[in-house]
């Protein structure tokens, strides 16, 4: 389950990181996640529920930030966002090749928007 492991290690991400800063409670978890990770964010917000049951992490919040992927045209050198095909669902998406939005070529490689990010954990801080 593609999204149970992702959710699982931004649990985990915000548990260490709330363990070494003296974290009673984490309130908001946010996250970006880039297009070629086709992960869905209703799912990664289900899942992330259940992943951080019986950690400091339960009960947060996870927002999501979806960013655009980047692809790489080796035809015309065309290097920047990638334009989905709002035709093609995701799953088919995930295994034809981009088409490069500048030139209309195949011959493109992606080079950002396959990784998820946790770019700002909120919490509640132990003062005392
Ligand atoms: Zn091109």
């Amino acid at each position: 389950m593609h999204e149970f492991s992702a959710a699982l290690s931004i649990v985990e991400t915000a548990v260490e990181t709330a363990k070494q800063n003296n974290v009673v409670r984490v309130t908001a978890v946010n996250v970006d996640v880039g297009e070629f990770t086709f992960l869905i964010p209703e799912q990664l917000i289900f899942n992330f529920e259940i992943a951080s049951k019986n950690t400091v992490v339960e009960g947060a919040e996870l927002r999501v930030t979806k960013t655009k992927g980047k692809l790489k045209c080796s035809d015309c050198n065309y290097e920047g966002d990638s334009e989905v095909d709002p035709d093609v669902p995701s799953q088919i998406a995930a295994f034809s090749p981009m088409k490069c939005p500048n030139c209309g070529s195949s011959a493109t490689a992606i080079v950002g928007g396959k990784e998820f990010i946790i770019t700002n954990i909120l919490a509640e801080v132990n003062s005392s």
